[in-house]
């Protein structure tokens, strides 16, 4: 059997490696956070003592790390896994992480004669949950995708096969530069709505019958916001992450994405606020306070 490693092990992190476990892997699992780790250890992983143990005859290392900057640690900081890893092993980074960043990560790999995959997810905890994330792959090595594949298989029911190394990063950027500028013309709506004196249920039941339906007022805000629960989910603060690698992308690029640039300065001030730790749909929260009206809510 493969020696395989999880690194990472958060809201999203910690019910994909349980999965793996789940679907009848052994997996070495490891985090920063002691209590973390001892959780996964208690629905069947094996504790890898620090970054060395964690890469030390990996076959496969898993990533599901905050952002660039924590994958380059655990990769080639002090006592990183390459450090340790074999030549031939492979390293699948799920993090969303910048196209450069992920470019850099490669090369980095490529350096310790590891083999590296982007494995971005789309799709949220609830999703981790039951195993059905969906993953934006970038990579043209068949045998690897091959051995890759079954854990994937096990975390998730969706692959998409972006390209070569780094369009998954790609995707991921783009894809949540989407959902999350959709989110704040969402909770802008909504608040529009409220002054006018709408029903929250019929302008959701009018939004599903027209081409203005979107994830955010069917699915993530329902489920969230509002229903009043804000516990996240994904974090404004990662949100902000997010929108910025999307800003980072385009000012490298010289492109003008005026909508994406305005949802990121938004993103950047809700970060700051009290509501930074809170899962992004309560950008909802944030307008409503500021605009001292009650936050709807569905029961
Ligand atoms: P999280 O903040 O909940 O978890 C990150 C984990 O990494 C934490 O447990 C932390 O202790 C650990 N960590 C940080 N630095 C470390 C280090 N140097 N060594 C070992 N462990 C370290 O984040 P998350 O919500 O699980 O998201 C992880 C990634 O997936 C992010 O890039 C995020 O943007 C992306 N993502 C999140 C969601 C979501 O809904 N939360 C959905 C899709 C993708």
């Amino acid at each position: 059997m493969k020696q395989v490693t999880f690194i990472g092990l958060g809201a999203m992190g910690a019910p994909m490696a349980e999965n793996i476990i789940k679907a009848g892997f052994r997996l070495k699992v490891y985090d920063l956070s002691k209590e973390r780790c001892e959780n996964l250890i208690s629905h069947g992983g094996m504790p890898a003592d620090d970054l060395r143990d964690a890469g030390s005859g990996a076959d496969i290392v898993f990533t599901m790390l905050p952002a660039t900057q924590e994958v380059n640690s655990v990769l080639e900081g002090k006592d990183g896994i390459l450090h340790h890893m074999t030549a031939g092993g492979i390293v699948v980074d799920m993090s969303t992480v910048s196209p450069s960043g992920t470019d850099s990560i490669a090369e980095a790999c490529k350096k310790y004669g590891v083999r590296f995959m982007d494995a971005p997810v789309g799709r949220q905890v609830v999703h981790a949950i039951k195993g059905e994330c969906l993953f934006m792959v970038g990579c043209d090595d068949e045998p690897m995708f091959l051995d890759v594949k079954p854990y994937l298989d096990a975390m998730g029911t969706t692959i998409v096969r972006c390209g070569g190394t780094g369009m998954g990063t790609r995707m991921k950027v783009v894809n949540n530069m989407q959902i999350l500028t959709i989110a704040e013309v969402t909770a802008e709506a909504i608040l529009l709505s409220e002054k006018l004196g709408l029903k929250l249920d019929l302008v959701k039941q009018v939004n599903a019958d027209t081409t203005a339906t979107n994830g955010q007022m069917q699915f993530t805000f329902p489920t969230k916001v509002f229903s009043g629960d804000t516990a996240p989910g994904f974090t404004i603060e990662l949100a902000h992450k997010d929108m910025a690698l999307a800003m980072e992308a385009a000012n490298e690029l010289k492109l003008q994405l005026p909508s994406c640039e305005s949802a990121e300065g938004v993103y950047r001030r809700v970060k700051k606020s009290p509501l930074g730790k809170k899962d992004f749909s309560a950008l909802l929260e944030y307008w409503c306070e500021l605009n001292k009206i009650e936050t709807p809510r569905i029961n």
